[in-house]
């Protein structure tokens, strides 16, 4: 019999109301002890107000809202009670010791939602998706998690399994009879709905990239030579003084970051030191920072000051940024320039648009780089907004080995005289890698599990 358990599912700290959540057999008896007045019949999923009393000396702790579902019909699949008492650290810690006492055991983070998938409330994607819905920071990452919640990925990977089992079901039949008669077969009817697959399967992996944007956002980062005006553009973007802005030379020497959002996107805005010859240890560990930083980033907004020279360090920096999507953007454009838009894209042989823009305090003028951002990042989610996608890492891995497993099929079909076994073996292993997808598979291993769950937090 599992174990009944109890946790805050709502933050620890200060709060109008904090929830304690009890699954398990016990759940109901063990409220039962301890809200007063308990109802002479109560009902499922009704709103009870009364005390939470210690049941020994009586003693009213708190007074509460309470609820209890019965198993099958809740979260877990297992019967459950939910106290809504005062949000309070200490308030919640009693309660939930007075629950400790009486029998439930603290829920180990991800509990509640392991359990709903232990018991086919979600599958494994769905339960994946809870937590993407609880970590979303954005629009867009929260309508991604709750399409995946909603389980439009287990239903495309289900319809994928059902060719696969026709396949199979039609090999092992052909396996046994040419055993019998030691005829060859071939396969080439299978080279369409196995290609088909293929396909979907290529589909969904390219979506990968667009998928984690939606979920977790993407990192532009400011670059360029110290002074150029960095700074003063990431507290214009945010509207606020984040960063430092001086005269000073090397005034940002460590990364700066701070979120945004553009498009319905989470965007996590950088500001780096400056590259250039650094001017002390501090400026040089600041610059290696910032190269780590570039490496990392979705998107190099390079930073100009349009009233100063380009040296060797604008080329230096421009080589280590060109293989990655990047803008350049003509900052100080309140003074005079000292080079041409074109005599810049010439000498870095850059084709895309110079942004123009005013990152001074007094005079902000950055509603080009707004509208650049906005469609650099819509391009970079564009899709027909009905498509399955995934973005998490887990899914990605496990679906290129089936587009592998597939791969090795295809070319066995198109051979004259295919190894059917081997043929087998290959669709076997496709298959075992969707199901382990949606945690359907027999096999999915405690191991598989525990990663999975460990990314929740404590009363989920
Ligand atoms: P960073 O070192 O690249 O981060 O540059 P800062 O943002 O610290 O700016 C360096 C200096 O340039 C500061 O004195 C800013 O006030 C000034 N500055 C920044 N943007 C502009 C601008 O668009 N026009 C003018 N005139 N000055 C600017």
């Amino acid at each position: 019999m599992p174990a009944t358990i109890a946790a805050l599912s709502t933050p620890s700290g200060l709060g109008g109301i904090a929830i304690i959540r009890l699954s398990g057999p016990q759940a109901h008896s063990i409220v039962k002890q301890v809200f007063r007045p308990w109802p002479a019949r109560p009902d499922f999923f009704h709103l009870y107000l009364g005390y939470i009393c210690d049941p020994d000396s009586l003693q009213k702790l708190d007074q509460v809202l309470l609820t209890i579902m019965p198993s099958g019909r809740s979260y877990t699949g297992e019967a459950m009670a939910e106290i809504h008492c005062h949000g309070g650290v200490y308030n919640s810690k009693k309660i939930l010791s007075l629950l400790f006492a009486l029998g439930a055991d603290a829920a180990p983070a991800g509990e509640f939602t392991k359990r709903a998938y232990l018991n086919g409330r979600l599958d494994l994607t769905q339960a994946e998706a809870v937590s993407s819905l609880i970590a979303a920071e954005s629009e867009a990452g929260l309508v991604a998690a709750t399409a995946q919640l909603a389980g439009g990925l287990s239903t495309f990977i289900s319809e994928m399994l059902t060719p696969i089992n026709q396949l199979l079901a039609t090999l092992e039949v052909e396996i046994d009879l040419l055993a019998e008669e030691g005829l060859n077969y071939s396969c080439t009817n299978m080279i369409g709905p196995l290609g088909k697959l293929e396909k979907q399967c290529q589909n969904l992996l390219d979506s990968y990239q667009r998928g984690r944007i939606l979920q977790t956002g993407i990192k532009v980062v400011l670059a360029g030579r110290p002074n150029v005006g960095k700074s003063s553009l990431l507290n214009a973007l945010l509207a606020e003084d984040r960063a430092l802005v001086s005269a000073i030379s090397g005034t940002t020497r460590d990364v700066v970051s701070a979120p945004l959002e553009i498009a319905g996107i989470k965007v996590e805005l950088s500001d780096t030191a400056g590259l250039d010859l650094p001017q002390g240890e501090l400026e040089a560990l600041g610059m290696v920072r910032a190269e780590r930083c570039l490496e990392e980033a979705g998107l190099i907004l390079l930073v100009f000051d349009q009233s100063r020279t380009l040296n060797d360090f604008d080329d230096e920096l421009y080589d280590k940024i060109k293989g990655k999507p990047h803008l350049l953007l003509l900052n100080k454009h309140d003074l005079e320039p000292v080079f041409t838009v074109a005599e810049l894209q010439e000498r870095f042989s850059y084709k895309g648009p110079v942004l123009r823009c005013v990152g001074a305090r007094e005079q902000i003028d950055i509603g080009e780089v707004i509208d650049a951002l906005t469609i650099f990042i819509k391009s970079r989610i564009a899709v027909l907004t009905d498509s399955v996608m995934i973005s998490q890492q887990r899914h990605f891995d496990l679906l290129s080995r089936v587009s592998e497993d597939l791969g090795r099929a295809l070319a066995l079909v198109a051979e004259s005289a295919p190894l059917l076994d081997m043929l087998a073996e290959e669709l076997h292993q496709a298959r075992f890698h969707l199901l382990e997808i949606i945690g359907q598979e027999q096999e999915a291993s405690e191991g598989l599990l525990g990663v999975v769950f460990s990314q929740f937090c404590v009363g989920k």
